[in-house]
C-alpha cells in the first residue's frame, strides 16, 4: 500500500475494553515497538524471545513499582490482527490502574491510538479490504441476530468476495481491449464483442441484485420507523404498551437516529421497528380530530417507513376506506388494524373489512391475534426484496458506488451498441472499474480513509 498515513510507524496503544470499572481491562500496543514496550514492563520474563502466539502471567512494573499482575498476549507480525506486533495487556479492570500502566507504554514510547487505527492498519497491511473492515465497525455496533449476521458475512469475505469476481471479470475484457489500442492501425479485436455483451449484462443483472439487497440492509441496519396512527380512544397507547411488553429491544443507541425523536423499540424476528412520536401517542396530541390534526398526522406517517392505522372495529366502514385511499396516494407502507375485536366480535369485524387488503384484526388490550400483527410488519418490510442469506449490501458508501457501476456498466452496454471505438470503450470500463475497487479499497484516497476510520470506537 502506498497511502501510509502520518504516524504510521509509531506503536500505537489504546484500551481495547469498554471504559468503567470490568473484571479485566484489555490494553492494546501494535506497531515495531509493541513488544519491547510490554516487554519493558515485565520483568519476571524476556518476551522479546517468546514465540507468537503466546500468553505470559507476571507482575507488570515500571521501575521498583508494581503497577499490576497480568496477562501478556503475543501475536508476531504478519499474524495479528493489524498485520504487524501486537501485545495485548490483560489488567485488572480499574480505570486508575488501567491508566497507570496505558501511561507507562506511553513512557516507552507508545502513542495513543486514533479512532478505528487498528482496522486501519489491518486494511493497510492488507489483513481486511476496505468492506470488511467497515464490516467490523458494523458488528460491533449490531444489536440484532440479522445485523449481526449481515456484519460476519461481510467481514468474512462474502461481498467482497463476489465483488472480486466481476472485477476480475471485467479486468479480462479490459485487458483485451486496451491491447486493441496497441494495435489501432490494424483493425483487430482480440475482446470477443458478444461475449462482452453477455458478459456486461450478467455484471449488470448482478449489480443491481447488490443494488435492490440494500434495502433490505437499511433495514437490517438502521431498523424501520413505524408510526401508530388513529382517532382518539381507538387504542394507540395500549397496542404500544402491549407490543412493547412483548418485545422491548435492548439497544443502547441506535446509528441515525436521535434520541429526543425515537424512544422505544421493539426486535421482531431480528428487526428493529422504532415506533416514533410515542409521547404524541401516550399525551393523545397526534390524534385525527379535525383536518389540522388529520395534517400533522400526515406528516408524521410521510416520516415513518411503515404505518399502523389503528381503528376501533365499531368505527364505519367509509371512514377507513377514506383512509385507506389517502394512505395510498401518499404512497405510503400502511397496515390496517382493527382493534377491540374481543369486544365488537372477530366474525363481524371480518365480515365488515374483509374486503380491505392490508387488514388485520387485534384486540391491543387481551394480546389477541399481536403475533400476527407482528408477522405482516416483517412481511410488510422484507417484501420484494432478497434473502437474508445471501450477500446483502448495508452500507450507504457501497451502494452509492454500485450504482456508479450500474450507470457505468449501462455506458458500456450503449457503446457496444453504438460500435463506438475501443478507447473509448476502454475509458467506459475503467471508470465502472473504478468504482468496483472504491468498495474494496482497492482504489481509495486518504481523506476517504480518515472519515471511514474515524467513525469507529477508539481501541478498535
Ligand atoms: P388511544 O387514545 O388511541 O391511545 O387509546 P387507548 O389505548 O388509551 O385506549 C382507549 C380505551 O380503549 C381504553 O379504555 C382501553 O382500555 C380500551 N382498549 C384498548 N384496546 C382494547 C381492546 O383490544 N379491547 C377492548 N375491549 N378495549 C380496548
Amino acid at each position: 500500500m502506498t497511502n501510509k498515513l502520518p504516524g504510521w510507524d509509531d506503536t500505537i496503544v489504546a484500551l481495547a475494553t469498554p471504559p468503567g470499572v470490568g473484571a479485566i481491562g484489555v490494553l492494546r500496543l501494535s506497531g515495531q515497538e509493541a513488544i519491547a514496550i510490554a516487554n519493558a514492563l515485565f520483568p519476571s520474563k524476556d518476551l522479546s524471545v517468546q514465540p507468537t502466539h503466546t500468553l505470559h502471567v507476571g507482575l507488570l512494573k515500571e521501575g521498583s513499582a508494581i503497577l499490576d499482575e497480568a496477562v501478556i498476549s503475543l501475536f508476531r507480525a504478519p499474524r495479528s490482527y493489524t498485520g504487524e506486533d501486537v501485545a495485548e495487556i490483560s489488567c485488572h479492570g480499574s480505570p486508575f490502574v488501567l491508566q497507570q500502566v496505558m501511561d507507562a507504554c506511553i513512557r516507552r514510547g507508545a502513542r495513543p491510538a486514533r479512532a478505528g487505527e487498528f482496522t486501519q492498519r489491518a486494511f493497510l497491511n492488507g489483513r481486511l479490504d476496505l468492506a470488511q473492515a467497515e464490516a467490523v465497525a458494523d458488528l460491533i455496533a449490531s444489536n440484532t441476530l440479522s445485523s449481526q449476521r449481515a456484519a460476519l458475512h461481510t467481514m468474512r469475505g462474502g461481498f467482497s468476495e463476489k465483488l472480486g469476481s466481476l472485477r476480475e471479470q471485467l479486468i479480462r475484457f479490459s485487458a483485451l481491449v486496451e491491447l486493441e489500442l496497441d494495435f489501432s492501425q490494424e483493425d483487430v479485436e482480440f475482446a470477443d464483442r458478444k461475449q462482452f455483451y453477455e458478459l456486461v449484462q450478467a455484471l449488470s443483472r448482478e449489480t443491481s441484485q447488490l443494488i435492490q439487497s440494500f434495502r433490505l440492509g437499511n433495514v437490517i441496519k438502521n431498523g424501520v420507523s413505524v408510526a401508530i396512527i388513529g382517532k382518539p380512544n381507538a387504542g394507540k397507547s395500549t397496542l404500544l404498551n402491549t407490543l412493547l411488553n412483548e418485545n422491548r429491544a435492548l439497544v443502547s443507541d441506535i446509528p441515525g437516529t436521535t434520541r429526543d425523536t425515537i424512544e422505544e423499540v421493539l426486535n421482531i424476528d431480528g428487526i428493529l421497528f422504532r415506533l416514533i412520536d410515542t409521547a404524541g401517542i401516550r399525551e393523545h396530541t397526534s390524534d385525527i380530530i379535525e383536518s389540522a390534526g388529520m395534517q400533522r398526522s400526515l406528516e408524521k406517517m410521510k416520516q415513518a417507513d411503515l404505518v399502523l392505522y389503528l381503528f376501533d372495529a365499531e368505527e364505519m366502514k367509509p371512514e377507513v376506506g377514506r383512509m385507506k385511499s389517502e394512505m395510498e396516494t401518499q404512497q405510503l407502507n400502511f397496515l390496517l388494524v382493527a382493534n377491540k375485536i374481543d369486544r365488537f366480535g372477530e366474525e363481524k369485524a371480518r365480515a365488515k373489512f374483509g374486503e380491505f387488503d392490508k387488514m388485520v384484526f387485534i384486540a391491543a388490550k387481551e394480546h389477541l391475534h399481536t403475533e400476527v400483527l407482528k408477522e405482516r410488519m416483517v412481511d410488510t418490510v422484507l417484501q420484494g426484496t432478497v434473502q437474508a442469506e445471501s450477500t446483502v449490501v448495508t452500507n450507504a458508501r457501497h451502494y452509492h458506488a454500485l450504482k456508479e457501476v450500474e450507470k457505468s456498466l449501462a455506458d458500456i452496454r450503449e457503446g457496444l451498441d453504438k460500435k463506438i471505438p475501443g478507447d473509448l470503450l476502454a475509458l467506459d470500463i475503467r471508470r465502472c472499474l473504478h468504482y468496483l475497487g472504491e468498495i474494496t479499497g482497492e482504489i481509495t484516497n486518504e481523506d476517504q480513509l480518515d472519515y471511514i476510520f474515524s467513525k469507529f470506537c477508539i481501541g478498535k
